[in-house]
């Protein structure tokens, strides 16, 4: 699939500043579906084209895929997903410009800050529901559209037009408004159902959306899509947007998120058990511990992540070097892998490990079990994990997938309860397991919880 964004103004070449790529080398980077390619196939002074194609592997889509309405054997393999600009395009979009899309750029800040004249082409663009429809999305935020339907095949004009766009939109405005427009409106004229859609996506959307879709008169198909018609999720959304609007009397309140409820839910388990100090084990970018610095309850708090990226963003998200010392002297961050016994954890009161042994292998988790239940013997520990049985409720979800693709393994709620069960009496633990979330009535909550208290407590 391919995005093109072509500008005028003068010298075009500024382009590669404002996306900080060189127009005159091209660059590869990995992507969740394959690889994405940026470069420039024309840099003259008086027109600067930066192309963005993505290569997505139809075996790897396959594997994150569900099975969703389409029956044929093969169709998991042989579908218009390698070239149809869809969600992959979104991803690689945020990869590839990330800095340019929140607006920063370190050597032409005032070209960033301004409308100039561009270009983005979509050689191959699906428009679901009609193929007016991405006129109806991007003439109201300014752009003129040229779209052209493509035939099915061209040799058979009888066979009739098929539901691809060749769109081409042309506006002067800021490079960060076309790139976030393209990044939510792609998806959402493509409208798949192929990958898993959760909280974050609610994020997404008011970040990328948050200037402009309040005012626009499709707002409620925008939201609706591009939150996979999950139903809690676009009723939260939708909160969000009306939040703004202070006359709006129906406004209801914002629902919590699942990723809320299961942090509240851990910190609450973390108070009543009275420790003083405590460990976020797998502490991720620091969500957890966000919550646990604003209980002064918790005078020392561990913070560990086996990946130091993840600690970087914590330490960013927390703005750690803003907080008085008085604050910031109760949190240390540490790198290191819970599969090895490690002097740090000893002597805490309690400890959470939230939403992290599915990351590991089945078969290696007793070396989990061994560090956290056997050495570092917290009197309470906190586990959070997904109920692959509610995975059912998710139309983009079958069976057997998992939320995410890092997740080694999901379980249903008796393999986690015998887990629990067999893990309290190896290490000297009582076990009682919670749910999280809103519960299904059949299928359980969305997340499961086990609160272990240590028997010599
Ligand atoms: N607890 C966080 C993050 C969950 S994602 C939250 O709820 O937001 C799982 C985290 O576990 C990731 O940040 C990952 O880097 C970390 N992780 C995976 N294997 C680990 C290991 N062996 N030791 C420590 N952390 C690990």
């Amino acid at each position: 699939m391919l995005l093109t964004i072509t500008t005028t103004h003068r010298p075009a070449t500024d382009l590669g500043y404002l996306l900080h790529k060189n127009p005159a080398r091209s660059v590869t980077f990995d992507l969740p579906v394959g690889r994405g390619h940026v470069f420039s196939p024309e840099a003259t002074p008086e027109r600067c084209t930066v192309a963005l194609l993505v290569e997505a592997d139809p075996v790897v889509i396959s594997r994150g895929r569900a099975g969703g309405a389409s029956g044929t054997p093969l169709e998991p393999y042989v579908n218009d997903r390698p070239y149809a600009a869809s969600s992959f395009l979104s991803t690689a979009l945020r990869e590839a410009f990330g800095t340019a899309m929140s607006g920063r750029s370190r050597e032409r800040q005032d070209l960033a800050d301004t409308a100039l004249p561009f270009t983005a082409h979509l050689p191959a663009l699906p428009s679901r529901g009609g193929l007016d429809l991405a006129g109806r999305l991007f003439t109201p935020l300014g752009y003129r559209v040229t779209a052209r339907a493509r035939l099915l095949d061209p040799q058979f004009p009888e066979w009739g037009e098929s539901p691809y766009l060749d769109l081409t939109l042309d506006a002067e405005v800021r490079l960060r408004d076309l790139l976030a427009h393209l990044y939510v409106l792609i998806p959402v004229l493509d409208d798949g159902k192929h990958y898993y859609v959760d909280e974050t996506e609610i994020d997404k959307l008011l970040r990328y959306a948050g200037g402009w879709l309040d005012a626009h008169p499709e707002r409620d198909l925008v939201t609706r899509r591009f939150l996979k018609h999950r139903h809690a999720l676009r009723r939260a959304a939708e909160a969000h947007f009306k939040g703004a609007d202070e006359d709006d009397e129906d406004a209801a309140p914002v629902a919590p998120t699942l990723n809320q409820q299961r942090l509240e839910a851990v910190a609450r388990e973390l108070r009543g058990s009275g420790a003083t100090s405590v460990l976020d084990l797998g502490c991720g970018e620091g969500n957890l511990l966000k919550l646990l610095l604003a209980e002064r309850q918790f005078e020392t708090i561990l913070g560990m992540d086996v990946s130091p990226r993840v600690l970087a963003r914590a330490r960013d998200r927390l703005k750690l070097d803003e907080l008085p010392e008085a604050v910031r002297g109760r949190l240390t961050l540490v790198q290191g892998s819970l599969t090895y016994r490690d002097a740090r954890l000893s002597g805490a009161g309690a400890a959470a490990l939230v939403e992290v042994i599915e990351h590991l292998d089945e078969d290696r988790l007793w070396t989990l079990e061994r560090v956290v239940f056997g050495a570092a013997r917290p009197g309470t520990v906190v586990v959070t994990t997904p109920n692959a049985e509610y995975n059912a409720t998710w139309a983009t979800l079958s069976a057997g997938d998992t939320r995410h693709e890092d997740h080694r393994f999901e379980w249903t709620r008796a393999q986690f309860t015998e887990w629990a069960a067999r893990v309290a009496s190896t290490f000297g633990y009582t076990v009682t397991i919670k749910p999280v979330g809103d519960e299904d009535e059949r299928l359980g909550p969305p997340t499961q919880m086990a609160v272990f208290r240590r028997e010599d407590s």
